[in-house]
């Protein structure tokens, strides 16, 4: 359930739990590959004046692609919420609240998940710590062991090579 009737929240907090299928339209252009469904549990809580806090988790797993060896990886994402619903524009300009209509029944909280999922998926991704990466020469997979190119030198080694050679001509 993640549409809140208002009215139910006159009543005291509502338990927020839900599942979003991975390929559910709320998540369409986020350029996030979901490989699990977005489980949501929270509550929602009416503070008065026409606010209502939402505090709740989302969990999923993404799959994604190893920086260094582009190797295909899923990773968890889990994600704390902490957003706000107002019927006051002037209270939106906390970056986590979203606008309610003045005249709105219920709560979507829908958007919030998918906000607050867009800034929890990790831009970093490997698939350990101790990856070695590819071979920036011959693009062989380092992990599976050595690839026989001559080690890389230095740039700033390069650098002083290169006066050298020209201090000598
Ligand atoms: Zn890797
Ligand atoms: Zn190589």
């Amino acid at each position: 359930m993640l549409q809140i009737d208002l009215r139910e929240l006159a009543r005291g907090p509502a338990e927020t739990r839900g599942q979003l299928p991975a390929d559910d339209p709320l998540f369409e252009g986020l350029d996030v590959a979901l490989a699990e469904p977005v489980t949501v549990a929270g509550r929602l809580q009416d503070a008065a004046e026409g606010r209502f806090y939402w505090r709740g988790s989302l969990t999923t797993r993404i799959a994604s692609q190893c920086r260094r060896c582009l190797a295909p990886v899923t990773v968890p994402v889990v994600a704390d919420i902490n957003a706000l619903f107002s019927r006051d524009p002037d209270a939106l300009e906390d970056p986590s609240s979203y606008p309610l209509a003045p005249d709105a029944v219920q709560i979507d909280l829908r958007p919030a998940v998918r906000e607050e999922l867009l800034l929890a998926v990790p831009q970093w991704v490997v698939c350990r710590d101790d990856c070695r990466g590819l071979c920036p020469r011959c693009g062989k997979d380092l992990n599976a062991g050595p690839c026989g190119c001559p080690p890389v030198v230095d740039q700033r080694w390069q650098g002083l090579a290169a006066l050298k050679g020209k201090l000598h001509d």
